[in-house]
């Protein structure tokens, strides 16, 4: 079998000193992404003739000694729920059976432009909502580490190509954690942006206003760079802002001297985290200091209302996104109904599976005539409240220190029938999404003989700073470059 790619600035040395082509690297990851598949399960669809054909433009370019971007020829996979024109799109999901894209997401032409191949499209739990991939209606993606386990969700099967060493860089999107708790049972870097920062036009609706595409890559550097070129406003999107990116790579000095991290004391207890995990992270908080970073003790006293208002804020904005999945529009249309309000009733009891069903039916709850005062507005206040929390803190640091993830991965099937249980792997990652600031999720050690997440969260737009200290840390230590076994 062919072995795994490299990383994404390990290729890139790779094109630009001609010992490999476009096309080469293509085909590896396709090989690859077909040998590993049926342990894996990382992928809903290939699509091997466009790659090529891009793959052939890319080296066109390259031997002119013409580069579009970093990303020129390099192999790369989106999760499923970004449109791109000419392709199903399914979002996990039955429901969206038959549907073919008009139209590019905007990161799809965005990579287009940079010159990247995108040679497939990843599971995820169907339209995002889980932490395990297991609500995908193809059956869930497994974790490389060990096949018996969750590689997290809703992202989990771009976070098993990238940590199986199929392409280098994946897209996922981040809603309450979704690219950084996989990143963290996968052992790789995932970076969730500022909340506008990436473009949302073209990607799939679950929450509107926490949703947010970001990277899986093995080191924080390649994240610097595939944001490069992902980043930026887009007038398609009226959410996405208008300040000008700057260049991530060129911010990677690794120094950390004078960076206050902090430390939220609501965060940092023993209560509800894995001991091995908490271990991890206080030690990877250690050799940021002896890297010269200073730490301080912060709080977020409104972190334990985070949990629930999530939840009541997500399936609120679902319940009312996916009520255009109705048969008529997109996808799936139930056979045989003798009338409009049984055939909309019908294809939304075949199409959604359980998880999904139950999000519209508590989101539709909470913005009711009666219950929309008690629970939907009051989520909104709390909302309020918890990014208040983060500006305070941020006025004493630069970064904030927590796990990403309260366990490493678990087994698959081990809560999927315990909605409440799932939604506690969320217990880190939520806040930032609800505050709308930057988060990524890097190695930073193993506990049970698996991956652990350090998560490093920012004040909104400084992402540099975020991926600065990542980068440094990743310099000092080598948890990034350790890769799971080959499967069997
Ligand atoms: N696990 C969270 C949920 O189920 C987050 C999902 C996401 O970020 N898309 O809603």
């Amino acid at each position: 079998m062919t072995g795994p790619l490299g990383t994404l600035s390990e290729l890139r040395a790779q094109l630009d000193g001609r010992k490999t082509s476009s096309r080469e690297l293509t085909e590896a990851a396709l090989a690859r992404a077909e040998a590993l598949e049926p342990k894996l399960r990382a992928f809903v669809g290939f699509r091997p003739e466009r790659a090529r054909a891009e793959a052939a433009e890319a080296d066109a370019r390259m031997t002119l000694g013409e580069r579009r971007s970093a990303l020129e020829g390099i192999p790369v996979a989106i999760k499923d729920n970004m449109v791109q024109a000419g392709e199903p799109t399914t979002c996990g999901s039955r429901i969206l059976a038959g549907f073919v894209s008009p139209y590019d997401a905007t990161v799809v032409t965005k990579l287009r432009r940079a010159g990247a191949v995108i040679i497939g499209r990843t599971n995820l739990d169907e339209f995002a909502m889980g932490s395990s991939t297991e609500n995908s209606a193809f059956g869930p993606s497994r974790n490389p580490w060990d096949l018996t386990r969750t590689p997290g969700g809703s992202s989990g099967g771009s976070a098993a190509a990238v940590a199986a060493g199929v392409v280098p860089l994946a897209l996922g999107s981040d809603t309450g954690g979704s690219i950084r708790q996989p990143a963290a049972c996968t052992g790789i870097a995932g970076i969730k942006p500022t909340y506008g920062r990436v473009s949302r036009y073209g990607l799939v609706a679950f929450a509107s206003s926490l949703d947010q595409i970001g990277t899986f890559t093995r080191s924080a550097a390649d994240s610097a760079a595939a944001l490069e070129v992902l980043c930026g406003h887009d007038p398609h999107d009226s959410t996405s802002l208008p300040e000008p990116v700057p260049p991530y790579t060129q911010r990677l000095s690794g120094d950390v001297s004078g960076l206050v991290i902090g430390l939220p004391r609501e965060y940092l207890v023993e209560e509800g985290v894995d001991p091995g995990v908490l271990q991890c992270v206080r030690e990877a908080v250690a050799e940021l200091e002896r890297c010269g970073a200073k730490t301080r003790e912060v709080s977020l006293p409104h972190t334990k209302y985070a949990i629930a208002t999530y939840y009541l804020i997500a399936t609120a904005e679902a319940s009312s996104n996916l009520a255009r999945y109705d048969g008529v529009r997109y996808g799936h249309r139930a056979a045989n109904a003798k009338d409009v309000g049984l055939m909309y009733r019908r294809t939304r009891s075949e199409g959604f599976g359980a998880e999904v069903k139950r999000r519209i039916l508590l989101g539709t709850y909470v913005l009711s005539a009666g219950y929309y005062d008690a629970y939907y507005r009051k989520a909104q206040q709390v909302r309020t409240l918890l990014r208040r929390d983060f500006e305070q803190a941020f006025a004493g640091c630069d970064l904030i220190a927590t796990p990403t993830a309260p366990e490493v991965a678990f087994r698959l099937g081990e809560k999927a029938s315990d909605p409440l249980r799932m939604y506690l792997s969320d217990v880190y990652t939520v806040s930032a999404n609800l505050a709308g600031i930057p988060g990524l999720s890097i190695p930073c050690g193993f506990a049970h003989g698996l991956p652990v997440g350090l998560q490093l969260l920012g004040k909104p737009l400084d992402e540099a700073t975020v991926l600065r200290a990542a980068d440094s840390y990743q310099r000092r230590t080598d948890w990034h470059s350790r890769r799971p076994p080959e499967p069997a």
